[in-house]
């Protein structure tokens, strides 16, 4: 064997993820068009203003159960109050984050352990805090990835940093279709053995920005360009989590010849261009 990589569900070589923030009404029109095309979404909540009166343009609990939970979406924490960590006193921005989580799970009955960073996250780092520290307190606090911001690029990669998650573009990115038609071209034929490693597009934004710029063409655009691709998985953030974390538990002997997985979940790999699955607690030979 000369390399092994991890292959998405099915033995998929590509996943799609969106992230879209803040728990507004817009985002049941973001739900519909997703779901026409298949794709799925995280949708970072803000717990202190769900279902605020005072706030009618926030989704209220029944509307994110019914429009986003039961229909295949999942929900994470945004801060109850939309604290920015990178400039807020640490035990300010413990309390937003575990305060979110806490209510989150309450008012579901799920657990919750994704997160976007609100306002200006980490991209901006003040007084005590470090981005380091940052990430040390959510893991404690039960959080196990946080998405960031900043920093679009077209190179499909999965984070080496699940405390910094860079998604692959904002919405309005004016590469996006390009990015999204470029990714959809990518296919194993004349792919060279280093490079075959798994590519995500994690696509993010607000969907008030397409009723304030008017511009709802360009997730329908997307949707359409990306969505009902058989090479292609379309999950939610906790979903590639999870199972990203599941090939990174394989365990494989000295010599490369078995490969046992002793996590719940089955991992698709590929070895040297031979593709491989392995369920919960089975040993291959390859
Ligand atoms: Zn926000």
């Amino acid at each position: 064997m000369r390399y092994k990589f991890m292959r998405f569900p099915g033995g998929k070589l590509k996943a799609v993820t969106l992230s879209y923030d803040d728990g507004i009404k817009a985002d049941l029109k973001l739900c519909e068009i997703l779901n026409k095309y298949g794709l799925k979404c995280t949708f970072n909540i803000n717990s202190g203003s769900m279902g605020d009166p005072k706030k009618p343009n926030k989704l209220t609990a029944d509307e994110i159960k019914t429009h986003m939970l039961d229909m295949g979406h999942e929900i994470a924490v945004h801060g109850e109050s939309h604290i920015a960590p990178g400039i807020a006193d640490p035990v300010r921005a413990i309390t937003d984050v575990l305060n979110c989580r806490r209510t989150l799970e309450c008012e579901f009955g799920i657990i919750v352990r994704g997160m976007a960073y609100p306002d200006t996250g980490i991209t901006r780092v003040d007084g005590s805090n470090t981005v380091e520290n940052i990430a040390g307190y959510l893991k404690n606090l039960g959080i196990v990835y946080s998405r960031t911001l900043g920093g679009d690029n077209d190179s499909f990669m999965l984070p080496d940093n699940w405390y910094a998650w860079m998604p692959t573009a904002h919405h309005n990115n004016k590469n996006l279709m390009e990015w999204a038609e470029k990714f959809v071209s990518i296919s194993l034929e004349n792919t060279y053995l280093t490079r075959q490693y798994p590519r995500l597009f994690y696509l993010w934004g607000h969907s008030y920005e397409f009723d304030n710029n008017d511009n709802w063409s360009v997730i329908e655009e997307f949707a359409e360009k990306i969505g009902k691709k058989t090479d292609t998985w379309y999950a939610t953030n906790m979903e590639i989590y999870e199972y990203t974390e599941a090939y990174k538990s394989l365990v494989m002997s000295a010599d490369c010849t078995r490969i046992y997985n002793p996590t719940m979940i089955e991992v698709f790999i590929s070895v040297d261009t031979r593709n491989f699955s392995i369920k919960p607690g089975e040993t291959i030979v390859i």
